[in-house]
Order: C-alpha cells, then sequence, then structure tokens
C-alpha cells in the first residue's frame, strides 16, 4: 500500500505524516519538522476519520438541501446585507484549521470584494498577541528562527508553554536534544508544574501576569552584568533606553512580590539568562492570552533585541502557534488588522497595491472587528449575515454562553463544517459540507515558518467541497465569478504566491514568489519549504542576525512596558481560572472525541485545584465542584494536585454541549481583552468554587451512544462503545429505566444488583448473553474500574460478575490509560515501579507504555518520581 506524504491537522508543530489509504499514519521520516516522530494525537489519527457525525449535505433551515440552493440562499442573503446595511454588515469568521488556500480566497472576498475586513479567525484567541508583538519590535509579524534553534541552543527557556502535552514532537526533540548534550539547560516558566517540568532544570512557578516584572528584571540584569551587545543596540535597535528605564522602575522587592518568585529564584534565572549567548525563549498562550499579551510578548523580545541574540543558530525568541495553520492565516491576512502577504490595512500604498494585483472592484480601507468586537457586532444588531468557517465559537470563544446568543441574533447565519451537529452548526440558517483532512489538499505553514503540503488520501465523502471551492462558488453567486474561476487548489496557491511577490515591492518579510509558477505536477510534488522564498534576492532561514527589520528606518523597537495585574480574585471570587489544552483532545473534540484511545487519557471535563484548596471549600477526589461568576456557571469534577499554585484552578477547554454540556469551561472566561492585539484574556477569569452535591452519581458503559438530561453528564468514546459520567439531581425510582432511557436499549434481559446498606446499585443488560450495557451507582463518587469494565461491553461476560467488576478472562484492571497508544494503565505502570522499574526506559520495557509515540513519558517520568517521594517520606 503506497502512502500518501502529508501533514498532521492538529498543532502548529506541522509534523509530517505518511498516510495509507487504510486510514493508517505513520511519522514521515524526511519530514523537517518531526523527521518521523508523531505524538498521541497524530498517532491516532486513523480512529478519527470515519464519517460517523460527518456533514453530508448541504442544509437549509434543518432541512437536508442541494448546493445550489444552499449556496444561493447564502450569496442572496450577503448581497442583500451589502447592498441594505452596507459592506461592514457581513462578517466572516474562520479558523487556523483551514488551508492556506482556503483562506486566501475568503479574505480575498471579503477584503476586495465585499469591501470590508470583517473577517477574523480564531487564531486570535491563541497567537495575535505574538503578532502584535512582532509587528511592534520588528515592524512586521515575522518569527526569526527555526526549530533547529532550540536544539543548538544552551539555554531553552519555555514561557506559559506545556510544551509536553501541546507541541509534544518539538517537545520530544528538546529532549533528544538535551540527552545528546547534558550541558543545555532548560527552565520552565509557568505557574502550574506541568509534564513539561520532565525536561526542565529549573521551574519558576511564575504568579499569573508576572512575566512583565520577570522580563524586565532580565533586562535590568542583562545591562548590569555587561551582556548587552552595544554594536548591534547601536546599529539596530531602538528604544533601548527608555526600556531600561522602565524595567527599573520596579524595585526588587515589587518584582518578587509581583512574580511571585523568591529573591533567590530570581537571581539564578536573571543571571543564568544574562550568562549564556545560545538562548532561546519559547512562549506560547501563557504568555499571549492575556490582557498584557502583547506587552509580555515585547518584554521578551526586549531581551533578545538587547543581547543581539535573534537570527543566529542556538538564538533567538520563539513563538510557538497552537494551530496547524495559525501561521498561513497571519500571512494571507485572516486576521482583520491585516493584508494578504503581511501588508496593512492602514498603509494607503499596501490597499492599492493589493487591489490591482486582485483587479477588485473595491478593498476595504480600515481594519475590521477582531473576534471578540465581531461577536458583540452580533449581539448589538450591527452584523447581519455572518459565516462561521471550520470553527465552533459557540464553544471556543470567551463567554461562550453570550457568543451562542450574539450567533442567534444575526438574521442569517452560515456555518461551513465537517461534522453535522456542533454548538454552532445548531444555531445556523445554512450548514455546507466542507471536506476535511484527508479528503482535502492545499498548503500550511508551521510555527518555524515551514510551507508544507496537506494531500488528500481518501476519497470524498457525500457532497463535501473544499472550503475554497464554496467561497468560490457563493463569491460567483454573488456576481465575481471571472475573479474566482480557479481550476484546483494549485492555481489559487499560485495566485497568492505571485500576489506575494509584493513583500520584494514594498521592503517585507514574507515573500513566496519563487513558488509562483509552479505547474500543477510542481505543486503536488511541493517539498516542505521555508519562506521567505523569493524569485529576486537571497534566500534567508532565519532573520534579524545583521539587522534588516522592517521599521522604515530598518531599526527594531524595544518597547518600555510595565506590569499590572488583570483580574486580581477577591472575596466573591477567590480562585483565579487558568484554562488550556489536555495531552490527547484537540480543540472542540469534533475530531480527537472520535478516538476511542484519545479518549481514555482524560475522559471527562475537570477542576484542577491544590489539594490544601480543596479541604478548605469541603471538595474531595473526584467529587463534583462548581464554579460560578458573572458571565456562567460550569459543574466540574475535582483533581485535586500538589503541582497547582495555592487559590489558582486550571480547567480544560475542550468539551461542548454534545459532550458535557455543564462542563463547557469558556462560558466562564470574561471577554477581557489585550487593548493592542484584541486576544482574549482566557487565563485571566476568576471563580467563586462550592461542592456540587448530586443526589446520586454514576457511571454508564454502552454499546450505544449515551444522552441524558442530568445537571451533569459527560460523554467519552470508549473500545466497545461509550462511556459516560451522570451526576442525578433525584434518585430513579426504577434503575432498569434509568439505563434504558439514558442508553435507548428497550430490549434484552435486565440483571440488577441492589446494596441497601451502601446505596448503591448496578444494572446491566444483555442479548443472548452479549452485554449490552451496564450503570453502576452510588451516592458518592463511583468507584468502579472504568477502562476495565468497559471493556466488557460487547463480550460474553456473565452478568453478576461484570458487575462484580470481573471479567471472564480474569484480566485485571489496568486503571486509568496513560500510554494511550498501547493502552498501558497507571495500575500497570504502578505494578511494573514496585517491582524495581525505576526509568522510563526500564517501563518500556516491561510494560511497552512510552514505547510508541512517547507523548506519555513526561507522565511516566512524574510516576517514577512520585514513587521516589513516597519511598522518601516512610
Ligand atoms: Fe500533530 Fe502531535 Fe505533531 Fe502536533 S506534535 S503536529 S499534534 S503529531
Amino acid at each position: 500500500m503506497t502512502p500518501t506524504r502529508t501533514t498532521c491537522p492538529y498543532c502548529g508543530v506541522g509534523c509530517g505524516l505518511l498516510a495509507f489509504p487504510d486510514g493508517r499514519v505513520k511519522g514521515d521520516p524526511e519530514h523537517p519538522a518531526n523527521f518521523g516522530r508523531l505524538c498521541s494525537k497524530g498517532t491516532q489519527l486513523g480512529e478519527t476519520i470515519g464519517l460517523e457525525g460527518r456533514l453530508l449535505a448541504p442544509r437549509v433551515d434543518g432541512q437536508t438541501s442541494d448546493w445550489d440552493t444552499a449556496l444561493g440562499r447564502v450569496a442572496d442573503r450577503f448581497s442583500t446585507a451589502i447592498r441594505d446595511h452596507g459592506p461592514d454588515s457581513v462578517a466572516f469568521y474562520v479558523s487556523g484549521q483551514l488551508l492556506t488556500e482556503d483562506y486566501y480566497v475568503a479574505n480575498k472576498l471579503m477584503k476586495g470584494y465585499i469591501g470590508s475586513a470583517n473577517i477574523d479567525t480564531n487564531s486570535r484567541l491563541c497567537m495575535s498577541s505574538s503578532v502584535a508583538g512582532h509587528k511592534r519590535a520588528f515592524g512586521t509579524d515575522t518569527v526569526p528562527g527555526t526549530y533547529e534553534d532550540i536544539e543548538q541552543a544552551d539555554l531553552v527557556v519555555l514561557v506559559g508553554s506545556n510544551l509536553a502535552w501541546c507541541h509534544p514532537v518539538l517537545y520530544q526533540r528538546l529532549v533528544a536534544a538535551k540527552r545528546a548534550r547534558p550541558s543545555m539547560r532548560v527552565v520552565n516558566i509557568d505557574p502550574r508544574r506541568t509534564a513539561t517540568c520532565g525536561v526542565a532544570d529549573m521551574h519558576l512557578a511564575i504568579a499569573p501576569d508576572g512575566d512583565v516584572a520577570l522580563w524586565n528584571a532580565v533586562l535590568a540584569r542583562v545591562v548590569d552584568d555587561g551582556a548587552v551587545d552595544q554594536a548591534y543596540v547601536a546599529a539596530h535597535v531602538n528604544g533601548f533606553d527608555d526600556s531600561l528605564a522602565s524595567a527599573r522602575a520596579s524595585d526588587p522587592a515589587k518584582t518578587a512580590s509581583v512574580t511571585g518568585l523568591s529573591p533567590d529564584e530570581l537571581d539564578r534565572f536573571t543571571a543564568l539568562w544574562a550568562a549564556t549567548d545560545r538562548v532561546v525563549t519559547i512562549y506560547s498562550q501563557g504568555v499571549n492570552q492575556s490582557r498584557q499579551g502583547t506587552d509580555k510578548v515585547n518584554a521578551i523580545l526586549n531581551c533578545h533585541l538587547a543581547t543581539g541574540r535573534i537570527g543566529k543558530p542556538g538564538m533567538g525568541p520563539f513563538s510557538v502557534t497552537g494551530q496547524p495553520n495559525a501561521m498561513g492565516g497571519r500571512e494571507v491576512g485572516g486576521l482583520a488588522n491585516m493584508l494578504a502577504g503581511h501588508l496593512d490595512i492602514e498603509n494607503p500604498a499596501h490597499r492599492a497595491a493589493v487591489q490591482t494585483a486582485w483587479s477588485s472592484p473595491t478593498i476595504c480601507s480600515e481594519p475590521g472587528l477582531k473576534a471578540v468586537d465581531l461577536f458583540k457586532a452580533c449581539a448589538d444588531g450591527k452584523i447581519k449575515a455572518l459565516w462561521v468557517m471550520s470553527t465552533n465559537p459557540a464553544v471556543s470563544m470567551p463567554d461562550a454562553m453570550a457568543v451562542a446568543d450574539a450567533i442567534r441574533a444575526v438574521p442569517f447565519v452560515a456555518v461551513s463544517d465537517i461534522m453535522a451537529d456542533t454548538d454552532t452548526t445548531a444555531l445556523a440558517d445554512v450548514v455546507l459540507p466542507a471536506t476535511g483532512w484527508g479528503e482535502k489538499s492545499g498548503t500550511v505553514t508551521n510555527s518555524e515558518r515551514r510551507i508544507s503540503r496537506q494531500r488528500s488520501f481518501l476519497p470524498v465523502p457525500g457532497q463535501a467541497q473544499p472550503d475554497w471551492q464554496i467561497i468560490a462558488d457563493v463569491a460567483k453567486r454573488m456576481g465575481w465569478g471571472d475573479d474566482f474561476a480557479y481550476a484546483n487548489e494549485a492555481a489559487v496557491f499560485r495566485e497568492y504566491a505571485a500576489l506575494s511577490a509584493l513583500g520584494e515591492t514594498f521592503a517585507r518579510d514574507f515573500d513566496i514568489s519563487n513558488l509562483a509558477n509552479l505547474d500543477d505536477n510542481a505543486y503536488d510534488a511541493l517539498a516542505p519549504v521555508f519562506w521567505p522564498a523569493p524569485a529576486k534576492g537571497p534566500q534567508q532561514t532565519r532573520f534579524f542576525a545583521n539587522g534588516g527589520f522592517f521599521h522604515t528606518d530598518g531599526k527594531a523597537r524595544m518597547i518600555p512596558v510595565t506590569a499590572h495585574i488583570a483580574a486580581a480574585p477577591d472575596k466573591d471570587h477567590p480562585f483565579r481560572l487558568n484554562t488550556g489544552r489536555v495531552r490527547d483532545h484537540w480543540h472542540t473534540m469534533t475530531r480527537t472525541g472520535k478516538s476511542a484511545r484519545l479518549s481514555q487519557h482524560m475522559g471527562e471535563p475537570y477542576l484542577e485545584i491544590h489539594p490544601e484548596d480543596a479541604i478548605a471549600l469541603g471538595l474531595h477526589s473526584a467529587s463534583l465542584a462548581r464554579l460560578t461568576n458573572d458571565q456562567g456557571s460550569v459543574i466540574l469534577r475535582v483533581l485535586t494536585s500538589p503541582t497547582m499554585r495555592r487559590g489558582e484552578v486550571f480547567a480544560p477547554m475542550h468539551w461542548t454541549a454534545q459532550t458535557a454540556p455543564a462542563g463547557r469551561i469558556n462560558a466562564l472566561v470574561a471577554s477581557v481583552t489585550d487593548p493592542v492585539s484584541g486576544q482574549p484574556a482566557s487565563k485571566g477569569s476568576t471563580v467563586r468554587i462550592n461542592p456540587y452535591d448530586p443526589a446520586w452519581y454514576g457511571f454508564i458503559c454502552a454499546e450505544t451512544d449515551i444522552t441524558g438530561t442530568h445537571p451533569y453528564h459527560a460523554i467519552a468514546r470508549a473500545p466497545n462503545g461509550w462511556n459516560a459520567e451522570v451526576a442525578g439531581a433525584n434518585i430513579p425510582q426504577n434503575w432498569e429505566q434509568e439505563l434504558r432511557t439514558l442508553t435507548g436499549i428497550h430490549h434484552g434481559e435486565v440483571s440488577l444488583m441492589t446494596d441497601t446498606a451502601r446505596s448503591s446499585a448496578r444494572v446491566a443488560l444483555t442479548s443472548e448473553g452479549r452485554l449490552m450495557a451496564m450503570l453502576f451507582a452510588s451516592l458518592g463518587p463511583v468507584t468502579v474500574a472504568r477502562g476495565h469494565i468497559s471493556r466488557l461491553i460487547g463480550s460474553q461476560t456473565p452478568a453478576v460478575q461484570a458487575l462484580a467488576g470481573r471479567s471472564a478472562s480474569g484480566a485485571v484492571d489496568p486503571g486509568a490509560i496513560i500510554c494511550s497508544c498501547l493502552g498501558v494503565g497507571v495500575n500497570m505502570i504502578r505494578t511494573a515501579i514496585a517491582g524495581g522499574a525505576s526509568s522510563v526506559e526500564a517501563l518500556g520495557n516491561v510494560t511497552q507504555a512510552g514505547t510508541s509515540c512517547g507523548s506519555c513519558r513526561p507522565e511516566l517520568a512524574a510516576l517514577i518520581d512520585a514513587s521516589r517521594a513516597n519511598l522518601a517520606a516512610e
């Protein structure tokens, strides 16, 4: 079977894959982002490509329709809104999941033909503070370095980045580099002690919003220790004196208090940074998702500019992006405040040049609405027609309940998606079936500016179409057919690459005009390539080693920044809420939620809280907690962890109305944004926490989907069907009926075990001896071994034996799954550690855990460390 070379659709590392027609995937050993490595999400892609839940035909007003009707309706409603209310009465909300070709065509339609810049992207939520910081410092949105710099550095500093879980292959490269060169130092700066600490020599549990104060302290130390590159600053940098004055304005006591770090920690870190030439500072959402995100980025960039540690091997600031094509979106002008090719909307010459290149009837004259403002405009009635492409803002936006209401208030809503039923498609008048990963073809750009081909290897299901084609078909119906008459995605790419020659005209960084003449075959065969790739002028891999910044004077700008705390907890909302990702899920789980393997690692939303805070609140591990603030209320499973700072809690952002209606954490995130970038402060809300005491707790496993209306309900794929956690407000009168209602199974025999003394009930439904469903209910959290029990579904295990938690084969409970690839659970790992396996490698030899993709290796190391700590304490 011949594999197709393509790229992973998840994170910004941009790993190359070999995809086989039967859905298997392997890491591409020749792709320079990963050299054959994959993480758990990439490895399990085959489990996510089934057609279950797919949208296979257009839907109009809730009814299955045809393309002509659906596209005609979209074109008509957008044209009518523009005619009656002007171009700014319509908006697109798009996604870093789109391919560059899709993104380009959407931008061209909105900015060059409709004449508005009301197109923004969910990348606004992830890295727009980095874009704004880059533009302030460099004059354009440039990532100066490459992944190789991370491996070549003597010091790697991770700031607000759980690299081990969110960019796992980059983490694996870092671990391998440190193993090969143990003198390399790694510092992890994060309020939480995350899995990324597995590679760190030093962990700084910084207080939320302490970043600017910390990096100002680094800048002052760089000066005090004589580490400023005076020649570089004199030749290439403005703003040094003012930035240093700002940095020195904070006395050491205040810095210690704002950062939450001890004077010794501050001294050791600032001295190490100042003394190390080859330093790479990686930053991500912990920096960007803040009311002061842009200032935090510039505080980091200031230190690299002052030392000239930028654009040279092993040196530089490094923003890692969340989504697979967040960078591609930035390049085509996917943000409401940018034009294609990193050109500026505010610049009349740039606008005129882009309009000329497109031969378009108009061009937007000013920046459009950024994501949060865009949905506020929807709520205010200013947006008459909205088109959401490849994203799920009714879940993923801050203040998600209000955003859902805002979308509901728009007179006409179109949604293009691969999935039929999402929180956002439920609000649409027209739903358009898009092709998904594996079926579509185009390009993506990863965090190091490397453009790679995503190639189709699966047949297109139903009536699905590529996003660029759908947009072009709507443009045609709006009267601009000739300008959107692309034969294929290669034709879109050629036009885009040709337009990028404006980079040379205006001396900008982005220029891929050398790729403008690729014919279809050459485009199809395109190997991963860095930008810039100009037709004229020098090729370069890194930027700024010798200056050459993109402000009009050619110099960089250091920006004076001052720390301030965004939302301090108070007596009404005493906990600071941090939100983020888990290792094995992606965004709103429309894909990873299909994988039983991935769903085993974290099967429901949770609240991570310090054990002493939990005790003070009357919470226990596995009980439920209600979090409340002015935005809303959610219910989450309690997970106590000493890795949290006191007064701070963490909750993941993946669960939706389909998977855990009460656990949508963005319902609590306030719509507070960075004033420069417009990026929401998704890690900066405050909440009140109380125990949530249901009448009963339940765990259900079944071969069917499990639905319910209980106050708490979280569903996950399992190896032989589905698992669900529920909590009910009233104890059911009839447990058999309860299970039948939840599972929709109304046939077969029932087995019931009740234990009045322990107030628990266990029910099984069987058909000819085959286990179809089981319910375990009790007054407190259910303690049954879930992974073990749910594997019995579909087997001939006698019901009585299964309800007792025993398998027919006598297999032991593996415990919570740690290694998703090979299904190795925590009980197996603890047994191996007790048996003498004292390293990750030894654990791999005994249990195979960590020997496939390696994403679980930090957790294996943490289990070994925890075991050592327990032994030492005994
Ligand atoms: Fe995909 Fe994992 Fe690579 Fe990210 S690190 S691109 S999720 S395989």
